[in-house]
Protein backbone atom coordinates (compact mmCIF):
# COMPACT_ATOMS: atom_id res chain seq x y z
CA UNK A 1 0.00 0.00 0.00
CA UNK A 2 1.17 3.66 -0.18
CA UNK A 3 2.81 4.69 2.99
CA UNK A 4 1.09 8.05 2.56
CA UNK A 5 -2.03 7.19 2.52
CA UNK A 6 -1.67 4.63 5.49
CA UNK A 7 -0.41 7.72 7.55
CA UNK A 8 -3.18 9.56 6.87
CA UNK A 9 -5.75 6.62 7.07
CA UNK A 10 -3.79 6.24 10.99
CA UNK A 11 -3.87 9.76 11.48
CA UNK A 12 -8.00 9.92 10.74
CA UNK A 13 -8.25 6.50 13.79
CA UNK A 14 -6.87 9.13 16.49
CA UNK A 15 -9.62 10.43 18.37
CA UNK A 16 -8.00 12.57 20.48
CA UNK A 17 -9.24 16.19 20.60
CA UNK A 18 -5.30 16.78 19.44
CA UNK A 19 -4.72 19.58 16.29
CA UNK A 20 -4.84 17.69 12.77
CA UNK A 21 -0.99 18.42 12.84
CA UNK A 22 -0.19 17.16 16.62
CA UNK A 23 -2.16 13.68 15.20
CA UNK A 24 -0.14 13.94 11.76
CA UNK A 25 2.93 13.84 13.80
CA UNK A 26 2.08 10.73 16.08
CA UNK A 27 0.50 8.96 13.08
CA UNK A 28 4.29 9.60 11.03
CA UNK A 29 5.66 8.59 14.45
CA UNK A 30 3.69 5.31 14.62
CA UNK A 31 3.92 4.52 11.10
CA UNK A 32 7.79 4.92 10.86
CA UNK A 33 8.29 2.79 14.32
CA UNK A 34 6.59 -0.34 13.09
CA UNK A 35 7.89 -0.32 9.70
CA UNK A 36 11.37 0.87 10.56
CA UNK A 37 11.94 2.99 7.80
CA UNK A 38 12.93 6.58 7.39
CA UNK A 39 10.07 9.02 7.83
CA UNK A 40 11.15 11.36 4.62
CA UNK A 41 10.88 8.42 2.68
CA UNK A 42 7.18 7.34 4.13
CA UNK A 43 5.94 11.00 3.80
CA UNK A 44 7.40 11.14 -0.09
CA UNK A 45 4.93 8.01 -0.40
CA UNK A 46 6.62 4.47 -1.50
CA UNK A 47 4.86 1.25 -1.85
CA UNK A 48 4.87 -0.55 1.45
CA UNK A 49 4.30 -4.00 2.23
CA UNK A 50 2.18 -4.16 5.31
CA UNK A 51 1.69 -7.70 6.41
CA UNK A 52 -0.98 -8.65 9.11
CA UNK A 53 0.99 -8.43 12.28
CA UNK A 54 2.31 -5.06 11.61
CA UNK A 55 -1.41 -3.68 11.38
CA UNK A 56 -2.54 -5.23 14.36
CA UNK A 57 0.64 -3.80 16.37
CA UNK A 58 -0.48 -0.63 14.85
CA UNK A 59 -4.09 -0.83 15.54
CA UNK A 60 -3.18 -1.86 19.10
CA UNK A 61 -1.11 1.18 19.60
CA UNK A 62 -3.46 3.67 18.93
CA UNK A 63 -5.85 2.07 20.66
CA UNK A 64 -3.84 2.61 23.41
CA UNK A 65 -2.95 6.33 22.15
CA UNK A 66 -6.87 6.86 21.98
CA UNK A 67 -6.82 6.01 25.91
CA UNK A 68 -4.61 8.26 26.65
CA UNK A 69 -1.49 7.03 27.19
CA UNK A 70 1.69 9.05 25.79
CA UNK A 71 2.83 8.11 22.62
CA UNK A 72 5.89 7.71 23.94
CA UNK A 73 5.07 4.80 26.31
CA UNK A 74 3.37 3.33 23.70
CA UNK A 75 6.02 3.07 21.55
CA UNK A 76 8.66 2.69 24.55
CA UNK A 77 11.01 5.43 22.88
CA UNK A 78 11.19 9.66 23.39
CA UNK A 79 13.91 11.80 21.95
CA UNK A 80 15.88 14.60 23.57
CA UNK A 81 18.63 16.13 22.18
CA UNK A 82 18.58 14.43 19.05
CA UNK A 83 19.41 11.11 20.49
CA UNK A 84 16.39 8.35 20.98
CA UNK A 85 15.88 6.82 25.16
CA UNK A 86 14.24 3.83 25.97
CA UNK A 87 10.98 5.13 27.80
CA UNK A 88 8.53 3.47 29.91
CA UNK A 89 5.73 4.55 32.99
CA UNK A 90 8.96 4.24 35.54
CA UNK A 91 10.25 7.52 34.06
CA UNK A 92 9.21 11.00 33.13
CA UNK A 93 9.07 11.87 29.61
CA UNK A 94 11.79 13.90 28.38
CA UNK A 95 10.61 17.65 27.54
CA UNK A 96 11.86 19.61 25.18
CA UNK A 97 12.49 22.38 27.21
CA UNK A 98 15.18 20.57 29.42
CA UNK A 99 17.75 20.60 26.80
CA UNK A 100 18.14 24.09 28.11
CA UNK A 101 19.94 22.53 30.70
CA UNK A 102 22.11 20.61 28.83
CA UNK A 103 23.11 23.82 26.62
CA UNK A 104 23.72 25.30 29.90
CA UNK A 105 26.32 22.81 31.29
CA UNK A 106 27.69 22.50 27.78
CA UNK A 107 28.56 26.44 27.80
CA UNK A 108 29.40 27.06 31.83
CA UNK A 109 31.38 23.75 32.68
CA UNK A 110 34.07 24.43 30.32
CA UNK A 111 36.35 21.79 31.03
CA UNK A 112 40.22 22.46 30.54
CA UNK A 113 41.55 20.02 27.59
CA UNK A 114 42.28 17.01 28.13
CA UNK A 115 41.64 16.86 31.89
CA UNK A 116 38.62 14.89 33.09
CA UNK A 117 35.40 16.32 34.65
CA UNK A 118 32.89 14.86 37.59
CA UNK A 119 29.05 14.95 36.95
CA UNK A 120 26.79 14.11 38.96
CA UNK A 121 22.93 13.56 37.79
CA UNK A 122 20.65 13.69 40.21
CA UNK A 123 16.72 12.72 39.92
CA UNK A 124 18.01 11.06 36.49
CA UNK A 125 14.73 9.67 35.69
CA UNK A 126 15.30 7.95 32.33
CA UNK A 127 18.88 9.11 32.03
CA UNK A 128 18.39 11.42 29.46
CA UNK A 129 20.45 14.48 30.96
CA UNK A 130 23.81 12.89 31.92
CA UNK A 131 23.99 10.49 29.12
CA UNK A 132 23.74 13.49 26.83
CA UNK A 133 26.30 14.87 28.72
CA UNK A 134 28.41 11.90 28.85
CA UNK A 135 27.54 11.89 24.98
CA UNK A 136 28.76 15.88 24.42
CA UNK A 137 31.45 16.59 26.80
CA UNK A 138 33.94 13.22 26.14
CA UNK A 139 35.58 14.74 29.66
CA UNK A 140 32.74 14.04 31.83
CA UNK A 141 32.92 11.32 33.89
CA UNK A 142 28.88 10.85 34.70
CA UNK A 143 27.66 9.56 37.54
CA UNK A 144 23.48 9.21 38.03
CA UNK A 145 20.89 9.06 40.60
CA UNK A 146 17.66 8.73 41.56
CA UNK A 147 15.21 6.89 44.64
CA UNK A 148 13.86 4.55 42.13
CA UNK A 149 15.12 1.23 40.67
CA UNK A 150 12.52 1.54 38.05
CA UNK A 151 14.19 4.65 36.73
CA UNK A 152 17.86 3.52 37.57
CA UNK A 153 17.13 0.23 35.32
CA UNK A 154 15.84 2.68 32.36
CA UNK A 155 18.61 4.67 33.05
CA UNK A 156 21.09 2.09 32.81
CA UNK A 157 19.54 0.50 28.92
CA UNK A 158 20.13 3.79 27.96
CA UNK A 159 23.49 4.31 29.04
CA UNK A 160 24.50 1.14 27.02
CA UNK A 161 22.51 2.20 23.97
CA UNK A 162 24.29 5.23 23.78
CA UNK A 163 27.41 3.10 25.06
CA UNK A 164 28.16 5.91 27.59
CA UNK A 165 30.00 4.17 30.54
CA UNK A 166 28.49 6.00 33.65
CA UNK A 167 28.08 5.03 37.83
CA UNK A 168 24.44 4.26 38.68
CA UNK A 169 23.26 4.77 42.07
CA UNK A 170 19.97 4.32 44.25
CA UNK A 171 20.21 8.06 46.29
CA UNK A 172 17.54 9.90 48.06
CA UNK A 173 18.34 13.46 47.57
CA UNK A 174 15.86 14.34 50.64
CA UNK A 175 17.88 12.45 53.02
CA UNK A 176 21.33 11.47 51.76
CA UNK A 177 24.74 13.01 50.86
CA UNK A 178 27.39 12.49 48.27
CA UNK A 179 30.40 10.36 48.57
CA UNK A 180 32.25 12.27 46.13
CA UNK A 181 33.14 15.61 45.15
CA UNK A 182 31.74 17.02 42.03
CA UNK A 183 32.92 19.69 39.31
CA UNK A 184 29.06 19.80 38.01
CA UNK A 185 25.69 18.76 39.94
CA UNK A 186 22.63 18.96 37.70
CA UNK A 187 18.99 18.25 38.44
CA UNK A 188 15.46 18.13 37.22
CA UNK A 189 14.13 16.85 40.40
CA UNK A 190 10.28 17.03 41.16
CA UNK A 191 8.59 20.67 41.15
CA UNK A 192 4.99 20.64 40.15
CA UNK A 193 2.47 21.64 42.35
CA UNK A 194 -0.56 19.83 43.61
CA UNK A 195 -2.45 22.27 42.63
CA UNK A 196 -1.08 22.65 39.25
CA UNK A 197 -2.87 19.59 38.19
CA UNK A 198 -6.13 21.03 37.14
CA UNK A 199 -4.13 22.41 34.11
CA UNK A 200 -2.44 19.39 33.17
CA UNK A 201 -3.31 16.47 30.20
CA UNK A 202 -4.87 13.69 31.24
CA UNK A 203 -1.87 11.81 29.57
CA UNK A 204 0.91 13.25 32.24
CA UNK A 205 -1.76 12.33 35.06
CA UNK A 206 -2.69 9.58 34.33
CA UNK A 207 0.76 7.69 33.30
CA UNK A 208 4.05 8.90 34.30
CA UNK A 209 5.33 8.71 37.66
CA UNK A 210 3.53 10.74 39.91
CA UNK A 211 6.57 10.31 42.30
CA UNK A 212 8.95 12.17 39.61
CA UNK A 213 6.47 15.16 39.12
CA UNK A 214 4.90 16.55 42.72
CA UNK A 215 5.30 18.33 45.54
CA UNK A 216 3.41 19.62 48.02
CA UNK A 217 1.95 22.72 47.86
CA UNK A 218 2.98 23.95 51.28
CA UNK A 219 6.69 22.82 50.76
CA UNK A 220 7.57 23.56 46.82
CA UNK A 221 11.31 23.79 47.32
CA UNK A 222 11.26 20.45 49.14
CA UNK A 223 13.81 19.11 46.62
CA UNK A 224 15.61 22.24 46.06
CA UNK A 225 16.71 22.81 49.59
CA UNK A 226 18.74 19.75 50.01
CA UNK A 227 20.13 20.83 46.15
CA UNK A 228 21.18 23.38 47.17
CA UNK A 229 22.80 22.08 50.16
CA UNK A 230 24.40 19.58 48.27
CA UNK A 231 25.60 21.70 45.94
CA UNK A 232 27.56 23.90 48.56
CA UNK A 233 28.86 20.85 50.41
CA UNK A 234 30.38 19.18 47.52
CA UNK A 235 31.16 21.09 44.73
CA UNK A 236 34.30 21.92 43.94
CA UNK A 237 35.70 25.49 44.25
CA UNK A 238 34.45 27.04 41.26
CA UNK A 239 32.15 24.08 40.51
CA UNK A 240 28.62 24.38 39.27
CA UNK A 241 25.35 23.28 39.95
CA UNK A 242 22.55 23.82 37.37
CA UNK A 243 18.43 22.72 38.32
CA UNK A 244 15.72 23.09 36.41
CA UNK A 245 13.07 24.68 38.03
CA UNK A 246 9.14 25.25 37.83
CA UNK A 247 8.66 28.97 36.33
CA UNK A 248 6.72 29.68 39.55
CA UNK A 249 9.40 29.36 42.17
CA UNK A 250 12.63 30.35 40.27
CA UNK A 251 13.25 33.73 42.24
CA UNK A 252 12.75 31.84 45.48
CA UNK A 253 15.46 28.99 44.19
CA UNK A 254 17.75 31.80 43.29
CA UNK A 255 17.35 32.99 46.43
CA UNK A 256 17.96 29.88 47.98
CA UNK A 257 21.30 29.33 46.24
CA UNK A 258 22.26 32.66 47.62
CA UNK A 259 21.48 31.77 50.90
CA UNK A 260 23.84 29.03 51.23
CA UNK A 261 26.98 30.79 49.31
CA UNK A 262 26.68 30.18 45.62
CA UNK A 263 27.87 32.78 43.64
CA UNK A 264 26.98 34.35 39.76
CA UNK A 265 23.49 32.36 40.57
CA UNK A 266 21.86 33.12 37.65
CA UNK A 267 18.32 32.36 36.04
CA UNK A 268 17.96 31.34 32.41
CA UNK A 269 14.70 31.35 30.16
CA UNK A 270 13.37 28.34 28.10
CA UNK A 271 12.20 29.17 24.70
CA UNK A 272 8.66 30.13 25.71
CA UNK A 273 10.78 32.74 27.46
CA UNK A 274 9.76 31.13 31.09
CA UNK A 275 12.42 31.03 33.42
CA UNK A 276 13.25 27.80 33.58
CA UNK A 277 16.67 26.86 34.73
CA UNK A 278 18.39 28.57 37.78
CA UNK A 279 22.23 27.65 38.11
CA UNK A 280 24.86 29.05 40.39
CA UNK A 281 28.85 28.42 40.93
CA UNK A 282 31.08 27.21 44.19
CA UNK A 283 32.95 29.66 45.59
N1 LIG B 1 8.26 19.98 33.17
C1 LIG B 1 7.54 18.85 33.64
C2 LIG B 1 6.04 19.05 33.48
O1 LIG B 1 5.59 20.17 33.44
C3 LIG B 1 7.84 18.57 35.11
C4 LIG B 1 9.22 18.17 35.35
C5 LIG B 1 9.53 18.03 36.79
O2 LIG B 1 8.67 17.97 37.69
N2 LIG B 1 10.77 18.02 37.03
O3 LIG B 1 5.29 18.11 33.33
Amino acid sequence: MNSKAWIAEVADQILLSESQEEKNAVAQWVVEHFLQQPREQLLRGREVAVDEVTRTAVQAAIDRINRYEPVQYVLGEAWFYGRKFLVNNQVLIPRPETELLVDIVKAHAKPPRHQQIQVVDLCTGSGCIGITLACELPQARVHVTDISHGAIHVAAMNARAHRVALSLKQHDVLTESLDESVDVMVSNPPYVLQREKRAMQKQVLEHEPAQALFVPDEDPLRFYKPLAALAAQRLLPGGLVAVEVNPLMAADIQKQFETVGLREVAIHMDLDGRPRVVCGRHA
